[in-house]
């Protein structure tokens, strides 16, 4: 089944029972708690805090969704993304547990023919209920799981709306791995639907895991997370997200580009699908209107335009890389989000301008790491210091994670502590004397504005709050 189908038939089945359709937000989430839209309730928090007073009970939407936590997992698991469309369902204050199960159940086996036998249900550890509707439904007591706080109370990973959760996983069979439920390998048993009982409210506390449950929900809703990427790879039989009809145009762009066929196992993999699937990234938060900076979402931005280009490298691309393989991306996908071929023009300029700029140095910086790399081992070392790190980020535009990630390939470790020190001494001495900097900064963010402003805007809602986020040392 083709992704468009796949779309379709989501949407389909839950307005024809009574849910609104409401279009994706952008990526620039209008909420100050969150730098990126991670999941489709976002836009509807509000909503569910009781904050609005939702204008219609139900709701249904595909929303574009950015996750740069899991950027280490691409090309290494089958299943993660830094950017996919989340397909939900949510009920505000109207059904709850045992309808969002059963119009999930029914999707699932009817709308989509996934067979019974290959779906694993996951509950939260001390929800009874869950578990009995799941029964009911003829799901086998050998087929449900409990799981903890870590798995199965789903909350934004910021300060707000959360409850226990309900999951529904695949088993893709034991060529992916071990036997034994989403409990036991996530590889084999893919997870692919969310079902969010939203009941609770979640404060700040210093990590994510330390949120303390600060009080009740006014009412209770569901909101409810269908990875398309993660169906479409099961439903086409493709091995993992890279390789759906999603991003299989961009992959084989790249292997054009890299003279080479797309291997399917090993490091090469990895680099061929952190490549594709990095450009689909840049090119939707670029149409969402993130620019390239040196923090905020314009640094996320700039993190994976970066390590895609070094990902080319490894695969023998010397050419630029970003260009072609975000035309292909906006050629894809273009007739599904408009947004992104009203903003091509804009999508090649910045990505052409930040390739070029890192090329530049890119040579460079590889040989002084593989330099430092050498001199490490040598010295019986398995840490890379910080200098090193912090010269290659402040003179090659090294965003640390890749000094981190080329290291960890070499069985190295970096000193991030010492790196945060310099990092805090040079931001220092900037708020005092860094004029230089400040108008070379400001110059390249004004050259972007202009870029920004010559082509056609289409919903291009986040520059103003983009422009204030960019703090320039
Ligand atoms: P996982 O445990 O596999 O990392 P998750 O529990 O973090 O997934 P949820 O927050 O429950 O994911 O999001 C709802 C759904 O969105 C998931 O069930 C999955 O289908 C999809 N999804 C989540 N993260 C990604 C990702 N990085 N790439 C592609 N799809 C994803
Ligand atoms: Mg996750
Ligand atoms: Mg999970
Ligand atoms: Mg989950």
């Amino acid at each position: 089944m083709r992704s468009t189908r796949i779309r379709q038939t989501f949407t389909d089945f839950f307005v024809s029972r009574g849910h609104q359709p409401v279009p994706s937000s952008s990526l620039i989430p209008d909420d100050p708690t969150l730098l990126l839209a991670n999941a489709g309730m976002n836009q509807f928090k509000p909503y569910l805090l009781g904050e609005t007073a939702p204008p219609f009970p139900r709701a249904t939407s595909i929303q574009k969704c950015a996750r740069t936590s899991d950027i280490d997992q691409v090309g290494r698991t089958n299943r993660h993304a830094t950017f996919f469309e989340m397909m939900g369902n949510f009920s505000f204050g109207d059904y709850f547990k045992e309808d969002a199960a059963a119009f999930a159940w029914e999707l699932m086996t009817e709308g989509y023919g996934l067979e019974k036998e290959r779906l694993w249900i996951t509950v939260f550890e001390d929800d009874d209920e869950a578990e009995r509707i799941w029964r009911r439904i003829g799901v086998p007591a050998g087929r449900i799981q409990r799981l903890g706080m870590e798995d199965n109370y789903w909350s934004m990973g910021v300060p707000g709306p959360s409850g226990p959760s309900s999951e529904i996983s695949y088993d893709r069979g034991p060529g992916f791995g071990e036997e034994g439920g989403p409990a036991v390998d996530g590889e084999r048993y893919i997870e692919l639907w969310n079902l969010v009982f939203m009941q609770t409210v979640r404060g700040e506390g210093p990590a994510k895991k330390d949120y303390p449950i600060v009080g009740e929900l006014p009412s209770r809703s569901i909101d409810t997370g269908l990875g398309l990427d993660r169906l479409a790879a099961v439903l086409q039989g493709a091995e993992n997200v890279c390789t759906t009809d999603l991003l299989l145009p961009t992959l084989n762009t790249v292997q054009e580009l890299a003279g080479r066929e797309y291997p399917g196992e090993g490091e090469e993999k990895v680099s061929f699908q952190v490549v594709a699937e990095h450009a689909r990234s840049a090119a939707f938060l670029i149409a969402d209107g993130v620019l390239p900076a040196k923090d905020g979402r314009g640094y996320i931005l700039r993190r994976l335009m970066r390590r895609a280009v070094r990902h080319a490298r490894l695969l023998g691309i010397t050419g630029p890389v970003l260009p072609a393989a975000t035309a292909s991306v906006v050629a894809n996908l273009g007739d599904v989000w408009p947004e992104l071929t009203g903003r091509a023009g804009l999508i090649e300029q910045v990505v052409t301008a930040e390739e070029e700029s890192f090329a530049r140095t890119l040579a460079q910086g590889t040989r002084l790491l593989d330099a430092a790399i050498t001199r490490t081992r040598e010295g019986r070392s398995v840490t890379l210091a910080g200098e090193t790190a912090f010269e290659l980020a402040d003179t090659y535009g090294f965003p640390l994670e890749l000094t981190v990630e080329a290291a960890r390939d070499a069985g190295l470790t970096v000193d991030e502590d010492r790196f945060g020190t310099l990092l805090d001494e040079q931001r220092r001495r900037a708020k005092t004397g860094g004029k230089a900097k400040t108008a070379e900064a400001l110059k390249r963010l004004e050259a972007y504005r202009e870029l920004a402003a010559r082509v056609p805007r289409t919903e291009f809602v986040g520059y103003d709050s983009l422009i204030a986020e960019t703090t320039v040392t």
